[in-house]
């Protein structure tokens, strides 16, 4: 396979903390000769593991933003056992533009994987993390949320593994970024993401969603970098001890835990995130905006748990996800 375009400024090798961009040509009507350069931030002090850190991965989730952007403007060297590469916007076009796909090429960063070093722009960022960053990496973090039309409570993830080793690993590195609520999921399509390909490689992998509507909120900024404090910490990469509080331990892999939208209209939610839900309970109603005096189509829990991620947006289609009830372990 052809070598990527993509060069970094910066020197993976070198100790110290150094801040440079992945430069990625892009020939465009403005910049013939362009390029497209995301920021990255690597510091490195001695031997030790590798922890690779993303955010924006879908470009309108800015908790991980927001974190990265003050973990490499701040990151304590003296304290630092090893590598901490830092690339807080990884899908760098689709975050510019505030959207969750590359407006250059609409591609889907998560869906991009294993990427192609002569594709577009998004498979090209997708195989030099593929080829490149993921092979050196011993522990990854990729923090998401729910964007402009999901919104969740905020959770860690670790996925359901077939090496039941690996997977207790991911699980304990999920536990250790400590977020309010500790998911476990099973991706119903899992094909092209960026966490399959860390997990094929063996790594430890954990994953976030910490919020979502297209903001950041000032809890969900704080439980991002205190988490992105905790889960270096117990990678042993950084000094301390993890800062460990209580979590809730949910899981989303059972019968009826997904609800589907089967209507469009006007979204009623009838609770919300993070309100205990009993199997038959009322979630939502959708009404038909065409005419007054209709019934609206219900929603119903089919499992008992918690309400863990709904729609954002005040409309709703057939199709969209309406919301998720993460069940209690
Ligand atoms: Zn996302």
């Amino acid at each position: 396979m052809r070598d990527t375009p993509i060069e970094a400024t910066i020197d993976f090798d070198a100790d110290g903390i150094q801040h440079g961009f992945l430069k990625l040509p892009h020939s465009h009507d403005e910049s013939a000769w362009g390029a497209l350069m995301i920021p990255i931030t690597v510091a490195r002090r001695g031997d030790g593991p590798t922890a690779l850190l993303t955010g924006a991965n879908h470009g309108d989730e800015y908790e991980g933003p927001v974190a990265l952007m003050n973990l490499a403007r701040s990151i304590p060297l003296h304290a630092i056992n090893g590598r901490v590469i830092i690339i807080p916007m990884m899908n760098y076009p689709a975050f510019l533009a505030g959207r969750r796909t590359s407006p250059i090429d609409k591609g889907n960063m998560n869906r991009a994987f294993p990427g192609a070093p002569d594709g577009t722009v998004t498979p090209k960022i997708a195989d030099y993390f593929q080829r490149t960053l993921l092979p050196f990496s011993d522990v990854v973090l990729d923090i998401h949320a729910g964007g402009r039309t999901l919104d969740f409570i905020p959770f860690a993830a670790a996925h359901v593994l077939d090496d039941p080793d690996h997977q207790a690993r991911c699980v304990d590195a999920m536990q250790a970024f400590n977020a309010p609520y500790s998911m476990i999921l099973k991706e119903l399509d899992a094909v092209g993401m960026y966490d399959t390909a860390a997990e094929d490689m063996g790594k430890v992998f954990v994953s976030t969603e910490l919020g979502g509507g297209g903001s950041v909120t000032a809890r969900s900024a704080a439980i991002a970098m205190r988490g992105v404090d905790n889960f270096l910490k117990h990678a042993g990469i950084l000094e301390g001890t993890v800062d460990t509080g209580p979590t809730v331990n949910l899981d989303t892999t059972g019968e009826g835990c997904f609800i589907t939208c089967e209507s469009r209209g006007l979204l009623e939610m009838c609770m919300d995130l993070g309100a205990p839900v009993k199997e038959g309970d009322l979630i939502a109603r959708v009404h038909d905006v065409h005419r007054t005096g209709g019934t609206p189509d219900e929603y119903r829990a089919q499992t008992s748990g918690i309400l863990a991620g709904r729609h954002f947006p005040g409309l709703v289609d057939m199709g969209d996800f309406l919301g998720v009830v993460g069940t209690l372990e």
